[in-house]
């Protein structure tokens, strides 16, 4: 007999032991809302919907063994046992490769001997790590938790903001990235400095969709020369930090290589740069190195996430990527490193960023946390670390890009991590509709309208085109994103989603151009302002 791959069929990884019923709607309910909504793709009510890829954050599926966690939540103000535990779990995850100590199974199993939960949780002692442990996180704080991805980068940034200009004054600080997220963009912008995006330069290449289960052009990477010549030539004194967002989720959820990672690193070094991640789906990243990148094959998801931040002097993350869990984010930096030399200006920058985490989200031990949410996030961080469900995760999505493609769509191949990007350049090209008509913004208005399915708009709606100068709109891609929640669709809405969009594509003529009616001038629009639709 063959085995099951060779008969083009894969291993099911998983097994669906509750569900929720997806309610009938008509589609005059849904313009109905639509209009009461002002066509915003956030106001929509989600309980009307049929699919939901307005996001993957938060929306994860918990498992069995995250539900069930839940009882050991402890919600005490001070010190509740999950603290120590998701602490652990993040020196596990990122530090210690393939030897985790999971301490974690302490709490879960009930362990009464008191000795030993102080000496392996409560008061052990840590340090030179990016958790410090102990007495060592009191007087050199260096994690923190928070209740999003956001409050990390503004945790961070409005820390660092008023340090930097005592020191530097009047001069233009930027910090680059291989790709902004939104809201990174707009903590580092609103905080006076400026963002500055170095994608890479074969992100619009084209690629064969039967290659997608062979090899990888690691899209998501940062041009690296193009790196150093912006440090050169703004002055490294200018660069408080440079970014790497991995995956890169700007750029259409590409990964980013190791390859990349340890040169732009080998910059950082050189001119004395603090290197962060925006750490945000870290293992869907991993699982594109050890599939496509050479040399990490026969590499455990582990070793290779542990050589990746390796690199980091910090991160900043979002824990609702990832499948982690629904809720939660973290700063987290080197103890004794780059950024700690370089920030710590009059006094300790650890101390600094600890008082204003609990001006804004409270004691260290919880950031604006449930007890419960703290624990289904430390059994997440070893959920997700498992490569069936990082190859299932992965498959799903280039399945959904690889269906588009075959029905002539234009999707960006290879697909990313965890969300298929439409080009709407390409797929309004040849038409009238100009970048600043919104297409992208009207093809997320019909397939509400007809078919019941969100998707969101990162392009010049989202990212303020008509706001902006000829040389910041250089930065602005034009993309509709199709997040996939994990481990919440099968193929069956797959399928849903692709007949959907080739049906609009196949009409894309009568797809309306779009005005944005109020709020044209807030900040982060896309949350908030209204928009009209133009039907012909
Ligand atoms: C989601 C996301 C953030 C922000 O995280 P939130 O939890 O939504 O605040 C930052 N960076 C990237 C790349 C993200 O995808």
């Amino acid at each position: 007999m063959k085995p099951m791959h060779e008969l083009g069929v894969r291993v099911p990884t998983k097994r669906s032991l509750v569900i929720r019923n997806i309610k009938e709607v008509t589609k005059e309910q849904r313009e109905h809302a639509l209009r009461e909504t002002e066509y915003s793709m956030f106001s929509f009510p989600a309980d009307m919907l049929v699919l939901d890829f307005l996001s993957d954050s938060g929306t994860s599926t918990m498992t069995d063994l995250q539900w069930s966690s839940l009882f050991h939540g402890d919600e005490a103000y001070g010190r509740n046992k999950g603290y120590y535990v998701l602490l652990d779990a993040i020196r596990d995850t990122f530090e210690r490769g393939n030897n985790p100590k999971k301490n974690i199974n302490l709490i879960l199993s009930g362990e009464t001997n008191i000795e030993k939960l102080m000496d392996e949780l409560y008061l052990a002692s840590y340090e030179n790590g990016f958790v410090n442990g102990g007495i060592h996180q009191l007087t050199r704080p260096n994690a923190f938790l928070v209740p999003q991805g956001r409050c990390a980068e503004y945790l961070l940034f409005s820390t660092i903001a008023p340090l930097l200009r005592k020191k530097y004054q009047e001069a233009e600080l930027y910090i680059p990235n291989n790709g902004h997220f939104d809201t990174t963009e707009a903590n580092i912008s609103a905080n006076g400095i400026n963002p500055v995006n170095i994608f890479s330069n074969d992100l619009f290449e084209d690629f064969p969709p039967d290659q997608m289960d062979i090899r990888n052009p690691f899209k998501g990477n940062m041009e690296t020369q193009e790196l150093k010549s912006f440090i050169q030539e703004k002055n490294p004194d200018n660069i408080p930090l440079i970014y790497l967002t991995l995956t890169n989720n700007t750029a259409a959820g590409q990964p980013v290589s190791l390859n990349n990672i340890k040169k732009v690193n080998q910059i950082a070094r050189k001119f004395d740069i603090p290197l962060f991640f925006d750490a945000c789906r870290f293992a869907e990243n991993a699982i594109f190195i050890k599939n496509f990148e050479e040399g990490y094959q026969s590499k455990t998801i582990t070793t290779i996430i542990q050589e990746m931040f390796s690199y980091a002097d910090g991160f900043t993350i979002s824990f609702k990527k990832d499948g982690l869990a629904n809720i939660g984010g973290g700063l987290f930096f080197r103890d004794k490193g780059v950024f700690h030399r370089k920030f710590s200006i009059n006094g300790d920058i650890g101390i600094k960023l600890k008082e204003k985490q609990i001006l804004t989200f409270g004691n260290d031990s919880y950031g604006g946390l449930s007890g419960r949410d703290i624990i289904a996030l430390a059994v997440g961080l070893y959920e997700i670390i498992k490569e069936p469900y990082l190859n299932e995760r992965i498959h799903q999505v280039r399945e959904f890009a690889r269906k588009l493609a075959n029905n002539g769509i234009p999707v960006v191949l290879p697909a990313g991590g965890h969300a298929v990007y439409l080009n709407m350049n390409k797929f309004f090209g040849g038409s009238e509709m100009k970048i600043d008509d919104f297409g992208g913004v009207g093809l997320t208005v019909e397939l509400i309208r007809h078919y019941g399915i969100r998707a969101a708009e990162l392009g010049p709606f989202a990212f303020e085109w008509d706001n902006k100068t000829p040389e910041e709109r250089k930065g602005i891609l034009n993309f509709v994103r199709f997040a996939v929640p994990r481990n919440v669709y099968d193929s069956s809405h797959i399928d849903y989603a692709v007949a959907a969009i080739t049906e609009l594509y196949k009409n894309r003529d009568q797809i309306p151009k779009v005005k944005v009616s109020r709020g044209a001038k807030l900040r982060l629009r896309h949350f908030q302002s209204g928009l009209q639709p133009i039907y012909k």
